[in-house]
């Protein structure tokens, strides 16, 4: 089969590798589309993975092919997306079935090989089956949007707050989407990046460029006051700040954005944390499990009821062939990007 494999740090190669065989309890997937994700970008560049060579690639969905031993045939032809970690099932936080807290597991397109491919083999467990209708594309962005369904949830939504996104990369999107679909009064995006600020407009959310104006004024002028929930996605210093100035005493402040380096706080802005009572948490990851109420099977759902578009944050359509030169241009500051789907026809 065809693969895009990450032989080295900035060594990724188009070429064809064994087509995969499902063992016990595993199906093997045909991949209709895989996600890139922000961290393939310091995967493939800078940190590498936990061993050469790896196929990237973890935001996926497809349909299942083949089936291994012990596995219900019925299966076959499902469109399915794949919770990519696959739990030591031995911690304390997989006996709580809190599976993205696992200390020991393995990750498809990390630690394994992912979906930059193909085909891919995930043990059965790890399907996330898609309600009947769903299209692959929408189902392939069910890993990112449970990544930002849970970083709601970790920030309790409810109805009638009035939330602030700071950062608007795919995951920041998904928040602002996911935010007013679960019912919020007001959602307002912070970046300082003017095309992703437009999508964010035609999204219909408020919007504020955090270089042009002092955001926590912007958020304080426009929702009336500090508001109830905030979530920090852009995973940078002056974010982080201003996330904490923008939430109302004993507001909620979510930290998801992964750091690009040290996060020193300014005092003034730590102070609010202090003096305003702030619950601050973070997030990480999603959560699935074998229940129909993970943000996962959540996640499908929105997405089957034709309420919850995350294809519309879908910038760029590529093959497994164009997806190198596609990394180097993400890597170089591609205009106008916000979610790029990586596409095998069928
Ligand atoms: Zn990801
Ligand atoms: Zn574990």
């Amino acid at each position: 089969m065809k693969a895009c494999v990450l032989h080295a740090i900035g060594d990724l190669r188009v070429e064809d590798v064994p087509q995969p065989n499902p063992g016990e309890g595993e199906v093997r997937v045909r991949i209709g589309a895989c996600g890139v994700c922000g961290s393939d970008l310091p995967r493939v560049f800078t940190k590498g993975t936990y061993r050469f060579p790896t196929i990237p690639g973890h935001e996926f969905a497809g349909i299942v092919d083949a089936v291994g031993e012990g596995v219900d045939a019925a299966l076959m032809g499902r469109v399915a997306a794949v919770f990519p970690l696959i739990p030591c099932r031995a911690c304390a936080m997989c006996a709580a079935e809190e599976y993205a807290l696992c200390e020991n597991y393995d990750y498809l397109g990390s630690r394994s090989d992912g979906a930059f491919a193909q085909w891919v083999c995930a043990p059965v467990w790890n399907l996330a089956l898609a309600p009947d209708g769903l299209n692959i594309d929408s189902a392939a962005m069910t890993e990112p949007a449970a990544v930002a369904l849970h970083a709601l949830k970790r920030g309790g939504i409810c109805r009638g707050d009035r939330v602030v996104v700071f950062g608007a990369g795919s995951i920041g999107a998904l928040c602002a989407l996911w935010a007013k679909y679960l019912g919020a009064a007001a959602v307002g995006v912070v970046d300082i990046d003017a095309s992703k600020l437009d999508r964010m407009r035609a999204f219909g959310f408020e919007v504020c460029n955090g270089s042009e104006q002092d955001a926590s004024a912007w958020v304080a002028d426009i929702f009336g006051g500090l508001v109830d929930l905030v979530i920090e996605a852009t995973g940078v210093a002056a974010g982080a700040e201003s996330a904490l100035r923008s939430a109302q005493s004993r507001g909620r402040v979510v930290f998801l954005g992964n750091p690009a380096g040290d996060m020193n706080l300014a005092q003034d802005a730590y102070w609010q944390i202090l003096r305003r009572e702030l619950n601050v948490v973070g997030t990480w990851n999603s959560r699935f499990t074998s229940s129909p109420d993970d943000d996962w099977h959540e996640t499908l759902q929105a997405m089957a009821s034709g309420n919850f578009d995350a294809c519309g944050l879908v910038s760029h359509r590529v093959s497994l062939d164009a997806l190198p030169e596609m990394m180097a241009s993400l890597r170089a500051g591609l205009d106008d990007v916000c979610k790029v789907l990586v596409v095998n026809e069928a």
